[in-house]
This record gives structure tokens, C-alpha cells and sequence, in this order.
């Protein structure tokens, strides 16, 4: 059952039937035809109408931003931002894909021998709540210029910031022959991926999902994306900036009220600069942030998406405090309507403890205090997790050998992490394999052809 819940209220605005084997299967047909008649035309050709769905994108920002706080909870100021990034994707890989299909030589052959980047059918795309349009925007877009097409299940709390993207889509030209969004439930998703017309599949979600889809995929010999949890570091060698650092830092830790894979999750602080991050990061937290209706943007503290990730939340903070975590400030739920939970700081979270290890999927800062770059290092790659990390120093240099000391797919020094269009996503570890965006993404569903003339 898919239904929307307006998180700063607990209530159901509506609820939507799940896909029945007959849409499944009349989705399946219309994208396998639609990618057989795309194969006929170039990237070239296909570029134009996502050109021209970044332009409606823009035009209808506020309408759709509204659709996304209203059923996710996000600030409106973070939904603004989330459709501004969908609409930059659209308008990149509307300009630049063709170029980055181009064929291309085999260097060392003396023969005119190539690598061509053409499409393999339709990509199975299984999508969280969290980001509800961009992260459908980074799978699809690459995709329809490389000519696959796609059929998009969203998270059953997301299915309208899903159609309305759809929408948008449709009216620049990119019709229910190249994307379709379909109210699958996640028990179907098994069938769908067994279907021998879907030729890949990309999930973005828990480590659950991520291995029943890819477990599946692998009996089937089909490619897999996952972008699966992060637990991030972030880490801080020393005193210099450090009230501006902790400012960005938390800031960053906040986006989405921290529900966000690449969030900045455990800050790593170089002995010396530990005591003033914490106290700027407590003064952040306790006063920058009040809460309000997401849709107000005077609004700073947004709810969380849904009545079951606040107790999630909730649970994590007290296990983590039970077993020996200070709790510095926050550390509980809000006494009103909707799911609230204060900005939270925790300390001395032991190597012993499950926060050590576990993914924080809210807003919660956990400080670590170490003493050299080695332990910082160190601590940074004691997680299961390998999606992001970031590393703030006065010496560029040395943060940069601390930085190339990282397991992680994406280092960031001297800022935190973040997106754009161009640059590739993913991590390694549990936190998946392969890429999204950037040339590296647009070619993770190609069949990288070799053609000998
Ligand atoms: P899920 O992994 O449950 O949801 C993500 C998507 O996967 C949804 O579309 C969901 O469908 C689908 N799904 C869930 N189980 C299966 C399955 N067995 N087979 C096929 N599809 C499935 O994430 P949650 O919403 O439960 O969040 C839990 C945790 O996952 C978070 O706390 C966070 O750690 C992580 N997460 C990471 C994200 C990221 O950006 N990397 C995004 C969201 C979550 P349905 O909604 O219908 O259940």
C-alpha cells in the first residue's frame, strides 16, 4: 500500500492502490518497445527534451517543492534546492551526454578499433523517500540520453513527488514510453527483476533491500547500482577556523534533517580542536534550529519523513546512551503533532557500542576525539560503510595524505561532501557498488561496445 503522510501533522492525505500484474506487465511491454524504437534514434536526438524538462522543471519549482515537503517533511527551502539540482541533471545530460557517448578509440590499436556506449532495455529503478525527486532524476536522465529506458518504483510514503516528476517529464516529450513510475509493492519487485526485459537493476535504500534486489539479480545475471547507507566521516585536524568549520560541518549534518546517505555522520576531531567544535556544535544545535511547518520557510527544524523514522532515531540515541554515550544536548522527541526530534550531540560513543558502527539516519551529530592523523585515519575506516568523507585542515597538504587515506568513493578536503551533476556518486564497502552521475554514471547501464572496422 503506497499512502501519503504529511509528516508535520501524522496525517494521511492519501493512499494509492499498488501496481497490479497487468500494469506491471503493461509497463514492462510499453518500456520494451519504447526502448527498441529508441535505439533507432542518437543521444543527440533524445537530448533535446531534456533540455527541455530542466526548463519546465524550473518554471514549476515552487508547485513542485510544495509536493515534496508535503509528503516527506523536508524544510521547503531543501525541496527548492532538490528540484533545482533535478533540473540541473536534466540540463546537463541534455548538453553534454551526447558528448559523453561518443564513441571512443582504443588507444595502443593500429586498427580503427572503437568503444561504443549504446543502450541494453529497461533499468529497473527501486527508490527511497528521502531525496524523492532527485534521486529518480540521477538514474533517469543519463539513462534516457544513452536510450534505456526506465521503470521507476518509488518508496510507498513518496509516490506523488514521483508522478509529479513524471508529469513534468511527459510534457517535455518524455512519455510512458520511456519512463514510467509504478506503485510496485516490494514483495513484486522479485518478479519484476526475473522479468527478461528489465536489463539492469539501480536501488537506492537500506543494506535489506539493497541485498534481497541484488541477490535476486545475481541469479539472473543482471547488473546492479546500489547506493546503500553511508556513515560518513568528516573529519577536523586542527584549531585553525574551527567556529566556521563546526558551523559548516553541523549545517551540513542538518540538510534533510540528516536524512541523507551522504550526510556528514561522525565528526573526527583532532584532540586540540575538540573542546571548541563541541561547544559550537552544542550552541548550533540548541539555538539555530526551531520548529515549524516545513512549508513556512522561516521554519529551521523540519520533521522527520515518517512516524517510524523518528522512532528509529529515537531507539538509536537511547541504545546509544545506554550503552555509555554522552548525550550532550537534544536526545528526544518533540512534545508536538507530528515527527519532531530535537537536534542531538552525542560523545564518547565507544568502539563497544552499536553507534559506533551503525548508520544515524537523522540529526544527530556524534563527535570522536582523536589524537594523530593515523587514529584519525583509522576511526574513519572502522565502519562497514564507504560512501563519503571529508577532511578540514590549514595544511592542504596534510589533509590530503589524510584524505588519501580514506576507504571511501568520494573524498572531499576543505569542504563537506555534496552532488552535482557532473561528479559521480557511490561508495564502497556496504555502502554499494557502482556509480550515479558523471561519465561514469551515464555508462554503468551501457553496452560499452566494441566495433572493429
Ligand atoms: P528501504 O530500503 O526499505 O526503502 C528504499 C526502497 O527500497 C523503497 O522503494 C522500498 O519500498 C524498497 N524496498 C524495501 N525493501 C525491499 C525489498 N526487499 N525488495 C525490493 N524493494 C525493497 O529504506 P527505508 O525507508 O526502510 O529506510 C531504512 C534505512 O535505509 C534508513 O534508515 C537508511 O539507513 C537507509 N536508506 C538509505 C538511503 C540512501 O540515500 N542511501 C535512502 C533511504 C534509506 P517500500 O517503500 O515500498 O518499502
Amino acid at each position: 500500500m503506497y499512502a501519503v503522510t504529511n509528516p508535520a501533522t501524522g496525517e494521511t492525505v492519501r493512499e494509492y492502490q499498488s501496481a497490479t500484474d497487468d500494469e506491471i506487465e503493461f509497463a514492462l511491454e510499453t518500456l520494451h518497445n519504447g526502448y527498441k524504437a529508441d535505439r533507432q534514434s542518437t543521444p543527440s536526438e533524445r537530448a533535446g527534451a531534456l533540455l527541455k524538462a530542466a526548463e519546465l522543471l524550473r518554471d514549476k519549482s515552487a508547485e513542485l517543492a510544495g509536493v515534496i515537503t508535503r509528503e516527506m517533511g523536508k524544510r521547503n527551502s531543501d525541496a527548492v534546492n532538490e528540484v533545482e539540482i533535478v533540473a540541473q541533471i536534466f540540463e546537463y545530460y541534455g548538453s553534454k551526454g551526447p558528448d559523453m557517448l561518443q564513441e571512443q578509440p582504443i588507444e595502443d590499436s593500429d586498427q580503427d578499433d572503437v568503444v561504443q556506449y549504446r543502450p541494453t532495455g529497461v533499468i529497473l529503478g527501486v527508490m527511497p523517500w528521502n531525496y524523492p525527486m532527485y534521486q529518480l532524476a540521477r538514474l533517469i536522465a543519463p539513462n534516457l540520453v544513452l536510450g534505456n529506458t526506465l521503470l521507476i518504483k518509488p518508496a510507498s510514503s513518496t509516490p506523488e513527488s514521483a508522478y509529479a516528476l513524471a508529469d513534468v517529464l511527459a510534457e517535455a516529450g518524455l512519455g510512458s514510453d520511456v519512463v514510467q513510475i509504478l506503485l510496485i509493492d516490494a514483495g513484486h519487485i522479485g518478479g519484476v527483476v526475473r522479468d527478461p526485459r528489465i536489463s539492469g537493476v539501480s536501488l537506492t535504500g537500506s543494506e535489506a533491500a539493497g541485498a534481497s534486489v541484488a541477490s535476486i539479480a545475481g541469479e539472473q545475471l543482471k547488473k546492479v547500482v546500489l547506493e546503500l547507507g553511508g556513515s560518513d566521516p568528516l573529519i577536523v585536524l586542527d584549531e585553525e577556523n574551527i567556529e566556521d568549520i563546526a558551523d559548516l560541518a553541523v549545517r551540513t549534518r542538518m540538510e534533510n534533517m540528516g536524512q541523507a546517505c551522504n550526510s556528514p555522520k561522525r565528526f573526527i576531531v583532532m584532540e586540540e580542536a575538540y573542546a571548541p567544535f563541541v561547544a559550537a556544535a552544542k550552541r548550533i544545535l540548541e539555538t539555530d534550529y526551531e520548529p515549524g511547518d516545513p512549508q513556512d520557510p522561516a521554519t529551521t527544524l523540519a520533521p522527520l519523513s515518517s512516524a517510524s523514522a523518528v522512532e528509529a532515531i529515537s531507539e538509536h540515541v537511547d541504545r546509544a546512551v545506554a550503552q555509555g554515550a554522552t548525550l550532550v544536548t537534544g536526545g528526544k522527541r518533540l512534545d508536538r503533532p507530528g515527527n519532531y526530534y530535537a537536534p542531538t550531540l552525542l560523545t564518547d560513543v565507544a568502539p563497544s557500542s552499536d553507534a559506533y558502527h551503525e548508520e544515524l539516519f537523522g540529526p544527530v551529530v556524534v563527535v570522536h576525539s582523536v589524537n594523530s592523523d593515523e587514529e584519525a585515519i583509522e576511526v574513519a575506516n572502522d565502519s562497514p560503510y564507504g560512501l563519503g568523507g571529508a577532511v578540514f585542515g590549514g595544511d592542504p597538504e596534510r589533509a590530503e595524505a589524510v584524505g588519501e587515506g580514506l576507504e571511501v568513493g568520494m573524498v572531499s578536503i576543505n569542504m563537506p561532501g555534496g552532488t552535482a551533476a557532473e561528479l559521480p556518486f557511490g561508495g564502497v564497502k556496504r555502502s554499494g557498488n557502482g556509480r550515479e552521475l558523471g561519465r561514469l554514471g551515464i555508462t554503468e547501464f551501457a553496452n560499452q561496445r566494441l566495433f572493429r572496422r
